[in-house]
């Protein structure tokens, strides 16, 4: 009988995976909820821009039982009945701050908010989603305070590490502030993610593959990929419809094989949170791959990497 092989982040599976990460952590499954607490941003409200990134809807990814309507702890306590339904085990939740820029206001606000999340019993931590540019030193001071005591997970929108890129969907900072955002969280031992949207117009797959690196050179702790969806009513989608040549977009097995290959040269030490994400059809333009659950993307995966004997980091040269 041949030996199962233990990879380097301590299990079995060919990539160092969210729920690995939590069984580490917590020594057992975490289940996040996610919350609106009703945030804008200041590429919408004219601070910055407005419309946004080009290619923003943040409903297409918003669960239904979220709502700014309703108080946080209704929010939670709502999102945890959802989630024991469909997962009798999961007892541990994390409030997941997605929507908008969740940390676009003074912090005051920000420290009633979040202690109030913290304080719902069956909330082990928080994770909040934000621009690089909506954090200053005082704010991820906070943060450091508060993630001596429970579990605090900043998450960046960095989308890409094209400045040329970043400029072409109105982003609004650049590389370099995304940078600065990653190193001063994770040098107060805050953890922190990095969310990458993949196939933007002009970006090619070996210039995707060699952005590897400039990801692998940050301090980050899980990374959340993309593959580029059109939704409709964006500024993105105008384009599509006015210059559809200039996309192009992967069929679900060109994206897994191509996926691979990035996972490959991925650093072994980030935790892979999400690979491709597919929002329900009525929602995008592109031709997508019709309704497909997030465990077929992640079974998928796994049986292509079974097939030709890859894992995460096998090229990555540290
Ligand atoms: S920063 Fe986020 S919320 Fe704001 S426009 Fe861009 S994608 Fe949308």
């Amino acid at each position: 009988m041949s030996e199962q092989v233990v990879y380097e982040w301590g299990d079995a599976r060919r990539y160092n995976s969210y729920s690995g990460y939590f069984r580490r952590l917590f020594g057992g499954r975490m289940q996040k909820v996610t919350v609106h607490a009703g945030f804008t941003c200041p590429n919408r409200d004219g601070t910055l821009g407005r419309g946004g990134c080009t290619f923003c809807n943040n409903e297409a990814f918003t669960p239904g039982y979220c709502s700014p309507s309703k108080s946080v702890e209704r929010q939670i306590e709502e999102g945890i009945e959802f989630h024991r339904n469909r997962y009798r085990s999961a007892d541990r939740f994390l409030a997941y701050f997605q929507s908008y820029s969740n940390t676009y206001a003074p912090l005051e606000q920000l420290s009633e908010l979040y202690d109030r999340a913290l304080s719902h019993p069956r909330v082990t931590g928080i994770v909040v989603g934000t621009r690089p540019d909506c954090v200053d030193e005082r704010k991820l001071d906070y943060f450091e305070r508060l993630s001596r005591r429970k579990f605090v997970a900043l998450e960046y929108g960095i989308e890409s590490c094209s400045d040329e890129t970043l400029r072409a969907v109105n982003r609004g900072h650049d590389f370099a502030c995304a940078r600065r955002a990653v190193e001063m969280t994770a040098e107060r031992g805050i953890h922190v993610g990095g969310h990458f949207i993949l196939g933007f117009p002009g970006e090619s797959e070996e210039q995707l593959l060699r952005q590897t690196e400039t990801i692998n050179s940050l301090p980050l702790n899980t990374v959340k990929f993309h593959q580029l969806q059109v939704f409709r009513g964006t500024a993105m989608a105008r384009l599509y419809e006015e210059h559809p040549e200039a996309f192009s977009f992967w069929e679900l097995p060109d994206y897994i094989a191509f996926f691979s290959q990035l996972l490959r040269r991925l650093s072994p030490k980030f935790v892979l949170e999400r690979f491709a994400g597919e929002a329900p059809p009525r929602y995008h333009l592109n031709p997508g791959w019709g309704l497909i659950r997030n465990e077929r993307l992640w079974t998928l995966l796994e049986e292509y990497l079974a097939r030709h004997d890859f894992w995460q980091g096998e090229l990555y040269r540290g």
